[in-house]
């Protein structure tokens, strides 16, 4: 099958390729660097299969362009959906696949990577004593061992970074409107929202990007933390208004905040712009603070999740050509 593979880095094709070379038929790959949108969505004409990731924009328009294309499978290689309108994707009569689960661990190790980090002030030593200034002046942390942790969203990458939580010696409260038993059985409890943020020493978000979750961590919601609590996002930047978390930071009512995904990173993660003037005031500012760690979107970056991503990926889209069942569909909410 032909596959127009969109917002491709060297990393990409390498692991994908290997994916497609490994398979029985492989398919014929097309690697575009620039993401699926309206401006190059006529790129991917004549390729029955699009592949896109976290940041290219699928809405009805690049859809229909798609479908008159002759596409009819979006594979995205990651697990959010937020991007894909699923209504006009099925009204195009394209089928979308995602990576529904690939390794949650490292979506959670790099949560905890930021708290820690934070915590215990780590990217400042590490810059400090390159510079030979061994003082410890401004860097003293908390233990772990005995706070609150939240969690909100214990699905899969939730559930296992409240388990790593939890061996720290922290108490885990989580909020989900979907309660896991198994989040229960490792010690976990629910308690509601405005209760798990007032209890916190950290907030670790979980939670898909959905028109419910927007902005789930706004003004309101970050006057009722904990002094001093440490936030983490590693889902969406969309569920945290980041113009509110900034004016918490200066307040000093939140501790810390690290962010391995941000509401405008379209246009900047992904691509080195250590050369360019980034006109984003916003994560600018962000990045000045020095309780603020910001990573690129790399939480999923291990090379088992790769590996798995790319895998799971090429599978699909085999099983698509055969005509076989997708168990990672992803279909309008009335399918389901
Ligand atoms: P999952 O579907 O297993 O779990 C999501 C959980 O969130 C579910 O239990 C669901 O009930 C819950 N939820 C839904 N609405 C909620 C709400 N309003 N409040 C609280 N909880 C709510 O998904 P997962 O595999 O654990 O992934 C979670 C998210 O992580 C994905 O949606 C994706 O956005 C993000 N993610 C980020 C990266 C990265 O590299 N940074 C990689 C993978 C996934």
């Amino acid at each position: 099958m032909k596959v127009a593979v969109f917002s491709t880095q060297r990393y990409d094709r390498t692991f994908l390729q290997q994916a497609n070379d490994a398979l029985p038929r492989p398919h014929a790959l097309t690697f575009f660097e620039a993401p699926l949108e309206r401006e190059t969505a006529a790129l991917a004409a004549g390729f029955g299969a699009v592949c896109i990731f976290v940041n290219d924009h699928a809405d009805a328009a690049v859809l229909q362009q798609l479908a008159h294309g002759g596409t009819r499978l979006l594979a995205l290689r990651c697990t959010g959906f937020n991007n894909v309108d699923i209504d006009a994707a099925a009204a195009a009569g394209l089928r979308v696949v995602r990576v529904a689960e690939y390794s949650p661990h490292s979506v959670a190790e790099h949560a905890v990577a930021l708290i820690l980090a934070l915590d215990r002030k780590i990217h400042r030593a590490y810059n400090r004593t390159r510079d030979a200034n061994f003082a410890l002046d401004g860097l003293m942390g908390f233990d772990l061992h005995g706070k609150t942790v939240g969690v909100i969203g214990t699905g899969k990458i939730g559930r296992v970074f409240g388990r790593i939580m939890a061996g720290f010696g922290c108490t885990v409260l989580g909020h989900d409107p979907c309660q896991s038993p198994d989040f229960i059985a490792q010690g976990g409890h629910y308690v509601a929202l405005h209760e798990l943020v007032a209890r916190s020493d950290v907030i670790s978000l979980h939670c898909p990007l959905t028109p419910d979750t927007h902005h789930v961590m706004d003004e309101a919601l970050l006057g009722r933390i904990k002094h001093g609590a440490l936030l983490v996002n590693t889902s969406r930047g969309g569920l945290v208004d980041t113009e509110a978390a900034i004016e918490a930071l200066k307040t000093g009512r939140l501790g810390g905040l690290g962010i391995d995904v941000y509401e405008q990173e379209a246009g900047l993660f992904f691509r080195d712009l250590s050369s360019t003037i980034i006109p984003d005031d916003v994560i600018q500012r962000l990045t000045s603070f020095p309780n603020v760690i910001v990573t690129g979107h790399q939480a999923f970056f291990t090379q088992e999740a790769m590996g798995t991503i790319c895998g799971t990926t090429m599978a699909s889209i085999s099983a698509f050509e055969a005509g076989l069942p997708l168990a990672d569909e992803v279909l309008p909410p009335q399918n389901l």
